[in-house]
């Protein structure tokens, strides 16, 4: 047997290689540079496996002879896009991982048509002076939020919730504390932690209550010389149940304004769209805490709203003023892109046209509506080699809210007698556009709710794709 040493003397050199005759048309058309980096990124990966000991001399005869064909494909990926369009089957709605809410029809010809030309982004046009980039959105939440009463309420952008807590924090709370209930002390995913924002913010957490319960009064005692905020963070990614106690909003806010200390809440997933009417309850809304009495909401832009990545803030003007001239905020503030997003997904709300938007639309989609397109696909996709079996089961709203919430859905329910159903999932996920899907069972299970109608043909090729290899 040959020792590693004597495999790697087997290497070719990267100048071999790059003046070999199968190399020839590929360097000509990307250039030496990106031939040679292609050409190391293979050999290193060669060099790795015999390191590890995976190569024998005949393993290593068959690499060899590959290796233009590697290089050719290193090159291929190394200028083709990382961040690609998957199709979603998980019927989780607003999936993290796979980048939360899709953005309308309109948000894109909007940031098309801002984006690609100058703008009026920080230009007052009837006065020829400088504007402010704040006003293109803001006058759009006011109409939503306090429609035709002259409530004093403000909203500004900034790069994501968590931005937004933690400039709500540090303008209203540095060097103070903030009361907040052990039971709302959250990590909400990507090691965003409510304690951590708070000691970045500059401001003392005081905790009050216990995990399970917090009384008011835990509250009122907690409130000394230096309490500044009461924070109310929404639970959104779990429940608890049992044994538990929480003041009400309505007791918190009587708090708030009795000690004169403002009340800032983190809802999370910030909806302007009326959830009971598709059956799900209890998910607070933007409206509700405000004309409720809640001083500043925080919320996502890309969660139930359906918009951009964004991190919204709205409330008492004055206190929104305040975080608007505190520097945090021109650290965190949006780009041009967020701000055409945003205006045109809120035009859609304004004009109560929820089918606009993608997220309303998949959640509104009826079961049965569901099940017509599954029972399509079914037929279109049969073949000898897969099992598809419709079944009843639920979608999940997902991104961090209604934690418990499901919406009634038909599934598409595979399995295969001669592979298993994570190596089907697999097969999926290596098609064009890779399919994502859930594995439960032992049975790949698709949602059509996530899958836009207009993808559904490409699943179907896939099954039948799948199928045949
Ligand atoms: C999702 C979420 C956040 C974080 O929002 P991002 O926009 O992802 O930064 C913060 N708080 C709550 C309660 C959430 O649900």
């Amino acid at each position: 047997m040959k020792s590693k040493a004597e495999l790697f003397r087997q290497l070719p050199s990267v100048d071999e290689l790059l003046h070999g005759a199968d190399l020839g048309p590929r360097l000509a058309q990307e250039g030496q540079a990106a031939t040679t980096d292609a050409i190391r990124t293979v050999l290193a990966d060669v060099r790795s496996q015999i390191v590890a000991g995976r190569l024998d001399a005949e393993g290593l005869d068959l690499l060899l002879a590959e290796i233009p064909h590697a290089v050719e494909r290193q090159l291929r990926a190394s200028v083709s896009f990382s961040l690609a369009p998957v199709i979603n089957a998980t019927g989780v709605i607003l999936h993290t991982n796979l980048g939360r809410a899709p953005l309308s029809e309109a948000a894109l010809d909007h940031i098309r048509e801002t984006a690609s030309r100058y703008s009026n982004l920080e230009f007052d046009v009837a006065s020829g002076e400088r504007g402010e980039r704040d006003v293109h959105v803001d006058r759009l939440f006011q109409r939503l939020i306090t429609g035709n009463t002259a409530a004093d309420i403000s909203t500004i952008v900034v790069n994501n919730n968590a931005a937004a807590i933690l400039l709500a924090l540090n303008t209203l709370a540095e060097g103070g504390e903030v009361i907040a209930s052990r039971g709302e002390l959250v990590e909400i995913g990507g090691s965003f932690r409510i304690p951590d924002i708070l000691s970045k913010s500059n401001a003392t957490l005081r905790e009050v209550g216990t995990t399970n319960r917090t009384r008011l009064s835990d509250y009122e005692r907690a409130i000394g010389d230096k309490a500044r905020l009461l924070l109310r963070v929404h639970r959104s990614n779990f429940e608890m149940a049992g044994f538990t106690e929480q003041p009400s909003l309505k007791e918190l806010i009587g708090l708030s304004r009795q000690r004169n200390i403002p009340l800032v809440e983190d809802l999370g997933s910030g909806m302007f769209f009326d959830l009971n009417s598709v059956g799900v309850a209890n998910e607070p809304g933007v409206l509700a805490s405000l004309l409720a009495g809640v001083d500043v909401v925080t919320y996502s832009g890309d969660k139930l709203l359906g918009g951009p990545q964004a991190g919204l803030l709205s409330g008492r003007s004055d206190l929104i003023a305040r975080m608007r001239s505190n520097s945090l905020f021109r650290a965190l503030r949006v780009d041009k892109l967020t701000y055409a997003a945003l205006e045109a997904t809120l035009l859609a709300y304004l004009r109560r046209d929820y089918d606009a938007i993608p997220i309303l639309r998949m959640i509104r989609l009826s079961k049965d509506e569901i099940g017509k397109r599954a029972e399509a696909l079914r037929r279109k996709a049969q073949s000898a080699s897969l099992v598809i079996d419709l079944a009843d089961g639920d979608s999940t709203i997902g991104g961090g809210a209604a934690p418990s919430a499901t919406l009634p859905t038909c599934l598409l329910a595979l399995s295969s007698k001669n592979v298993t159903a994570s190596e089907l999932a697999a097969r999926l996920r290596s098609c064009a556009p890779p399919i994502i899907t859930r594995v439960e069972q032992g049975r790949v299970l698709l949602d059509l709710r996530t899958v836009f109608p207009e993808q559904d043909e490409a699943v179907a090729e896939a099954l039948l794709e799948v199928a045949s290899r």
